[in-house]
């Protein structure tokens, strides 16, 4: 992983993917870093628009590598879905964000993303039950995100219904940016929708977006689902958003991701 002259981190360089030799050193990385507890998560947190105080926080991971610095997700996370360890790794997210939960002293909602992977190979719902009762988190403080890269296939969906069934709540994030957004809404009765920070950012400008965003709400209600609009930067697009009817907003202009310490002060002064 290497940074670039915008200082951003480019996806899966080339000299990483292309040799084996240095792909290997990479998942080895992974593993040592996942052993050294070298992972962290960030903390983002989210309004809610109907009573204007916050509704919960999405947990986001970034890996604090002792040489090379902070690594976002993006830069990591496909390397270990392809080599398994985020089996492991999303073990561990869910244990970490649902005992930082606990200590938040209001009874905040945590987000986690799941990976498809994890979906796919791990018992999710072991890995879940396992979080909740190693933090005492009740299951409806967690919300859990997939996107439309888990397959619901009748089992997927048989697990998704055994989460709800603990009190979990599942989001469909990144809403309308797949193939399939529409048949896969109908396959399962997501409690939540995340309309993708692409339209969110158009709201303003583009006719398109703005008809996109009002629909998706439009939906959303009539399915008995709510939303989450993401990637949230000016208050002309939070006004817009609430005039809309989303249900919460997340984005820089509310709060960017920040460390549990930060996240903790900030919960704090929210109490005021
Ligand atoms: P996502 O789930 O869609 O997460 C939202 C991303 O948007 C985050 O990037 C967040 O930092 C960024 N963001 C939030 N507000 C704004 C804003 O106002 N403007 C802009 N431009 N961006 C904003 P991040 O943390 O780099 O995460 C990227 C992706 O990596 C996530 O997208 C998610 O797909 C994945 N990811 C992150 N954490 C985890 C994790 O714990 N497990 C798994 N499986 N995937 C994760
Ligand atoms: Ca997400
Ligand atoms: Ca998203
Ligand atoms: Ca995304």
């Amino acid at each position: 992983v290497k940074s670039d002259a915008s200082g951003s981190y480019q996806l899966y360089d080339a000299d990483i993917k292309d040799t084996r030799a240095e792909r290997r050193a990479l998942d080895d990385a992974l593993k040592n870093a996942l052993e050294s507890r070298e992972f962290e998560l960030f903390y983002q947190p989210i309004l809610d628009l109907t009573t204007n105080q916050m509704w919960g926080c999405e947990a986001l991971i970034r890996w604090r590598h002792p040489a090379k610095g902070m690594i976002p997700p993006l830069q990591f996370i496909p390397a270990a879905e392809e080599s398994g360890l985020i089996g492991p790794i999303g073990d561990w997210i869910l244990e970490e964000a649902c005992s930082t939960a606990m200590t938040w002293g209001l009874p905040l909602q945590v987000s986690v993303n799941l990976s498809p992977v994890q979906f796919k190979r791990r018992d999710v719902l072991a890995s879940v039950k396992k979080a909740l009762s190693l933090s005492g988190l009740p299951a409806h403080r967690l919300v859990l995100e997939i996107t439309e890269s888990v397959k619901l296939t009748e089992e997927a969906v048989a697990t998704l219904k055994r989460l709800k069934d603990l009190g979990v709540s599942i989001s469909l994030d990144d809403f309308g940016t797949g193939y399939a957004s529409m048949s896969y809404l109908r396959s399962f009765p997501f409690d939540k929708i995340k309309i993708d920070q692409s339209f969110v950012r158009g709201i303003m400008d583009s006719p398109d977006s703005r008809a996109i965003i009002k629909a998706t709400i439009g939906l959303a209600k009539d399915l008995k689902m709510s939303t989450t609009a993401e990637g949230v930067e000016t208050s002309e697009q939070l006004n817009a958003l609430r005039i809309a009817g989303a249900s919460q907003a997340q984005g820089y202009l509310i709060a960017k991701p920040m460390p549990r310490e930060e996240v903790a002060a900030f919960i704090m002064d929210a109490r005021k």
